[in-house]
C-alpha cells in the first residue's frame, strides 16, 4: 500500500474545537503535539445527523475503553457501526463520562463562567446548522478512566506522549447507503482538561493551570 496523502491538517489550540467532514476511504487522525491531553469527540452522518455515535451502544458492545479494533455505533432505530477504529498508539479512551458543561463548573466548582467541552463542541458543530441540544455524549479520547468497588466512575492522569495518536475510518458496512451518500461529520474537541479538569478535580489539586497541550487532525486518503 502507498502512503496516505495528507488532505488536511490542522491544529487545535487548548479550549477550541473543530468539525471535519470524513469521506468514505479517508482517515481522520488524531495526534497528540505535546502530550498530556484529551479530547471530547462527536460523530455524525453528514447527512442525516439524527444518525450519531451513541456512547452507550458502544461501551456495551466494546467495553468502557473502545480501542483498536472497535467500532463506534449509532443508536437505535439506526443502530449501525459508524467508524472503525484503525489505530491507537495508547489504548486508552472512555466512555463513562460526559463532557463538561457551564452549569458543571459553577455548581460544582464555583466558576461563574468557565470554557467547557459542551459549548466548544456546540461552536464546532454550529456551522453544520446543529445546535446546542444536539451535541451527543462524547466519546473521551486518550482519557483514562475506570470503575471503584463502589461503582463509581473515576477519571486518572494520562500519560501521553507527542506522537501518540488514533486513526479512524468510515466503517463501510454493506447496509449502508452507497459511497457519495456515506460520508460522515465529525467534530473532534481538546478538552480544556488538563486545564479544566484538573483544576476542578479536588483529588488532582485545584489551581493547576498550566495548559500547553496542543493537538493536530491530520486528514487522509487511505
Ligand atoms: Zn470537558
Amino acid at each position: 500500500m502507498t502512503s496516505p496523502q495528507v488532505i488536511s491538517e490542522s491544529v487545535i489550540e487548548p479550549g477550541t474545537g473543530k468539525a471535519i467532514e470524513l469521506l468514505q476511504g479517508q482517515i481522520l487522525r488524531v495526534e497528540q503535539i505535546e502530550g498530556g491531553q484529551c479530547a471530547d469527540f462527536n460523530c455524525f452522518n453528514l447527512h442525516d445527523y439524527k444518525e450519531f455515535m451513541h456512547c452507550g451502544r458502544t461501551r456495551t458492545v466494546h467495553g468502557f475503553h473502545p480501542t483498536k479494533g472497535s467500532f463506534m455505533w449509532s443508536a437505535p432505530p439506526r443502530e449501525r457501526a459508524m467508524l472503525y477504529i484503525l489505530e491507537d498508539t495508547v489504548g486508552r479512551n472512555d466512555v463513562l463520562f460526559p463532557r463538561c458543561s457551564a452549569y458543571v463548573y459553577e455548581a460544582s466548582y464555583g466558576f461563574a463562567v468557565h470554557t467547557n467541552c459542551h459549548d466548544i463542541q456546540a461552536e464546532a458543530q454550529r456551522e453544520y446548522g446543529l445546535t446546542p441540544d444536539d451535541v451527543h455524549d462524547s466519546f473521551n479520547l486518550f482519557m483514562c478512566t475506570g470503575v471503584d468497588a463502589d461503582g463509581h466512575a473515576f477519571m486518572t492522569r494520562q500519560t501521553t506522549k507527542p506522537g501518540d495518536h488514533k486513526g479512524f475510518q468510515e466503517s463501510n458496512h454493506q447496509d449502508r447507503p452507497p459511497a457519495a451518500a456515506r460520508s460522515e461529520l465529525y467534530a473532534g474537541v481538546p478538552k480544556y482538561a488538563d486545564r479544566g479538569h484538573r483544576a476542578a478535580d479536588p483529588a488532582l489539586g485545584r489551581g493547576s493551570r498550566d495548559v500547553r497541550g496542543r493537538q493536530a487532525h491530520r486528514h487522509l486518503w487511505r
